[in-house]
């Protein structure tokens, strides 16, 4: 019997290691995934606490891919500890750029970008990313159980953390619903969840990451309403008392915020409120919005 528990033992042991490889290795797939549409925050131990004010100023980006193009030619803002900043402009004008610039997914060409004051590129990666979480587009979770999913924010978070999170986050009562519930497997192996369920889990990630600094990008595809609301009611409860950048698709999710930003052509054409955006003669966010409103 000795012998048959030894190897048990072992059998268990070496499960759990190919488990916890495979799990890291897709957490590593993650990280390194070229598109920063698909990389999902890291967890926050970052030894320097960040208040969240960030500034562009004379920002100019191309990708090292292709040079020859200048996404941004000369960006400049301001967003304050608090603020809710929304980036608008047509598509393919540099929003999601901005983002992945913040988090230094890539290198600015030139101009200056600050967090509290200082310089990006001063910070330690760590620490930078560490007080900053993403809300991406497509959220992609890796494999592994809901809970892990959610703890990846905080990975020493106690279950009493991670149901407080999902609950915020409107996400308690689907997962609750599920015969496993938190030990639910998603992913490739796992259950398959929409798309406003899965944004949901990343903003319970990040509720327990505890961010400064969010950034949301809005998805394009269209959530059924019922999902769209839940999913904005527990993103007005993530913005709460950080500063969020929102790259938004659709207008009518950003009216309320303190700031919207109007990139056109490389650089920040109008920047207000909606209030005083709408009332532009001939302003681009003018005419986008009467478009919208006018579709919808
Ligand atoms: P959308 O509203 O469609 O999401 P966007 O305003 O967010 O668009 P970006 O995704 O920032 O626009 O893209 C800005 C420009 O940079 C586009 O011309 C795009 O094709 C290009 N681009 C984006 N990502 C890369 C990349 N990884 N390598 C090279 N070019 C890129």
């Amino acid at each position: 019997s000795t012998f048959v528990g030894a190897s048990f033992g072992g059998i268990a042991e070496l499960y759990a290691q190919i488990q916890k490889a495979i799990g890291a290795t897709e957490r590593v797939f993650e990280l390194l995934d070229e598109n920063p549409e698909k990389i999902n925050s890291d967890s926050n131990n970052s030894k320097e606490k960040i208040k969240g004010n960030v500034t562009f100023t004379n920002v100019a980006f191309s990708y090292p891919t292709r040079q020859e193009i200048q996404v941004l030619k000369d960006v400049n803002f301001k967003a304050e500890f608090g603020q809710k900043i929304a980036i608008v402009g047509p598509s393919g004008a540099g929003k999601s750029t901005i983002s992945s610039l913040l988090l230094r997914f890539y290198d600015i060409t030139s101009g200056e970008i600050t967090v509290d004051g200082k310089n990006i590129y001063d910070y330690d990666l760590e620490d930078l990313r560490g007080n900053m979480s993403i809300v991406p587009q497509d959220v992609i979770l890796f494999g592994g159980t809901i809970r892990e999913n959610i703890a990846y924010g905080k990975p020493d978070a106690t279950d009493e953390e991670i149901i407080q999170a999902a609950k915020q986050a409107n996400a308690f009562n689907f997962v609750d619903g599920f015969p496993e519930k938190f030990e639910t497997l998603v992913g490739e192996r796992g259950v398959k969840l929409s798309g406003g369920q899965r944004q949901r889990i990343a903003i319970a990630r990040a509720l327990l990451k505890n961010p400064s600094i969010l950034i949301l990008d809005e998805a394009t595809s269209s959530l059924d309403s019922e999902s769209e609301k839940l999913v904005q009611e527990a993103l007005e409860v993530l913005m709460e008392g950080r500063t969020s950048i929102i790259i938004a698709h659709r207008l009518s999710t950003i009216r309320n915020a303190d700031k919207i930003l109007v990139l056109d052509n490389g650089r920040i054409s109008e920047e207000g409120t909606h209030q005083e955006l709408i009332n532009l003669e001939n302003g681009i966010y003018k005419n986008l919005s009467n478009l919208q409103f006018s579709n919808s």
